[in-house]
C-alpha cells in the first residue's frame, strides 16, 4: 500500500511526510473538483474561477488533514507516546507512532484527538463561509469553497470516529476494552475484529455500487478502503501480539554470534568463490582491522552487473554502518522487529560501538514468535501501567 515517502516540511516538530499515493491523488482529487464537482454543484463560474477554486480547495483539504494528524500527535507526544512522523497516504494522512500505546488513557484522547480537530476545523470553515457570505455576498466562489471544505471536514470527523480498528474511533474503543480487561492484546483482537466487519461492509457496498449502479469510480474507492481497513487491522494485531511476546527482551538474548565476517579488501568475486558459497549466508558484516564497517548482502551482489565481479570490491558495494542498519546489544527486541519490517531487511547488525557482536535476523524473532504463541497462548498480556 505505501509507497516512497518523502519528507515535506517539519511542523510542530513532526517530520510531515507525503507517499508517493498522496501526491497522485491530490492531483486526481484537483482534476476531478475542477472539471466535474465543482461546475455541478456550484454552476455559472468561468473555466478560471473553477481552477482557482479547485486549487484553493485541494490546500484548504491538506491544511484539513494535517490539522487533524498533528492534533493526535500532539495529545500522543503529551501521553509520552512518541510520534515518528506524520505521514499523508492515499487515505490521508497517519501518525506514526513508536512502538505501541503505553496506557489506554492516552491511546483513547489520542485517538479521539483527530476527530475533535477535524470537527471544530469543520464549524471553523462554515463559521467562515457565513461570514464571507454576510459581508461579500458577491464572493460567490469563495464561500463555496469555505462550505465545501466545512462539509468534508464534517465527513472526516463522522468516517474516523466509526468503532472500527485501526479508525480514530477503533483505537478509542480498543483503550476503553484495554481498560476494562487489562489486556492490550486482547482490546486489539476485538477492536480490529470489529473493523475487519466494518471492511467487509466497505467491501459489500463497493460491488453493490459497481453491480447496481455501474458506478466504478466510487465502487473502487470504497473497495481499496475496504482492503485498507483491513490489511491495517491484521497488521496491527500482529505487531501488538509480537511486542507483548517479546516485552522487554532485547538483542542480545536473539544474538547469533557465530557469524562469517569479510574484509572491505576482498573483490566481489573472491567474497562469492568463498564465502557465500561455503558458508550459505545471505549478509556478512564487514569488519576493517577489527571495527565493525558495514554489511554486504547477497541482495547487493545479485543486483550487479557480473561482470564488474572481478574489479568490484566490498568497501565500494557494501552499506556503511548507520543507525538504520546497527543496533546496541541492549537494544529492544520488538524495537528491532520493527525497524527490520519497516525497512524490509532480514537481518540488523549488533554492535558496540564499532566492535561487532553478532547478528539478529528477522527469521529468528519471527521463529522464537511463532513457537512461544504455540506453547504459551496466555502469555500475551500487557498490564497497563498507570494513566
Ligand atoms: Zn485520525
Amino acid at each position: 500500500m505505501f509507497f516512497r515517502r518523502v519528507t515535506l516540511f517539519h511542523f510542530f516538530g513532526f517530520p510531515v511526510k507525503a507517499d508517493g499515493s498522496w501526491l497522485f491523488l491530490s492531483v486526481l482529487i484537483c482534476w476531478t473538483l475542477i472539471n466535474k464537482a465543482f461546475p455541478l454543484d456550484y454552476p455559472g463560474h468561468s473555466p478560471q474561477t473553477y481552477q482557482m477554486m479547485g486549487f484553493a480547495s485541494i490546500c484548504g483539504i491538506f491544511a484539513s488533514i494535517i490539522a487533524h494528524e498533528v492534533a493526535h500527535a500532539v495529545i500522543a507526544e503529551y501521553y509520552h507516546m512518541p510520534i515518528e512522523s506524520i505521514t499523508l497516504f492515499i487515505f490521508g494522512g497517519v501518525a506514526v507512532m513508536k512502538g505501541d500505546p503505553s496506557h489506554p488513557k492516552g491511546e483513547f484522547l489520542m485517538a479521539i484527538a483527530g476527530p475533535i480537530m477535524s470537527a471544530l476545523m469543520g464549524l471553523f470553515f462554515w463559521a467562515a463561509k457565513a461570514l464571507v457570505q454576510m459581508y461579500f455576498p458577491d464572493a460567490t466562489a469563495a464561500w463555496q469553497v469555505l462550505g465545501y471544505l466545512g462539509g468534508l471536514n464534517m465527513l472526516i470527523a463522522v468516517f474516523n470516529i466509526v468503532p472500527a480498528f485501526p479508525l480514530d474511533g477503533g483505537r478509542a474503543l480498543r483503550a476503553v476494552i484495554w481498560k476494562m480487561k487489562d489486556n492490550l492484546v486482547l482490546a486489539t483482537r476485538i477492536a480490529s475484529e470489529m473493523g475487519a466487519c466494518f471492511a467487509y461492509l466497505l467491501l459489500a457496498y463497493a460491488c453493490y455500487r459497481i453491480v447496481w449502479f455501474n458506478d466504478m469510480l466510487s465502487g473502487m474507492w470504497f473497495g481499496l478502503l475496504g482492503f485498507f481497513v483491513h490489511g491495517a487491522g491484521a497488521y496491527a494485531v500482529r505487531q501488538t501480539e509480537s511486542r507483548s511476546l517479546l516485552g522487554t527482551e532485547t538483542v542480545s538474548r536473539f544474538l547469533q554470534p557465530q557469524v562469517v565476517t569479510v574484509s572491505p579488501d576482498l573483490t566481489i568475486s573472491d567474497l562469492v568463490d568463498n564465502y557465500v558459497y561455503k558458508h550459505y549466508q545471505r549478509s556478512f558484516p564487514v569488519v576493517d582491522r577489527g571495527e565493525l564497517a558495514g554489511i554486504i548482502t547477497l541482495q547487493a551482489i545479485l543486483s550487479l552487473d557480473r561482470h564488474k565481479w572481478h574489479w568490484l570490491h566490498v568497501a565500494s558495494v557494501m552499506e556503511p554502518l548507520t543507525d538504520k542498519n546497527s543496533v546496541g546489544p541492549d537494544y529492544n527486541a520488538a524495537d528491532a522487529l520493527d525497524l527490520m519490517q519497516r525497512l524490509r531487511k532480514e537481518q540488523v547488525l549488533v554492535a558496540d560501538g564499532k566492535n561487532f557482536l553478532g547478528i539478529v535476523s528477522y527469521r529468528d524473532l519471527a521463529a522464537y514468535l511463532s513457537i512461544t504463541m504455540k506453547i504459551d497462548s496466555n502469555k500475551p498480556v500487557i498490564t497497563s501501567r498507570t494513566a
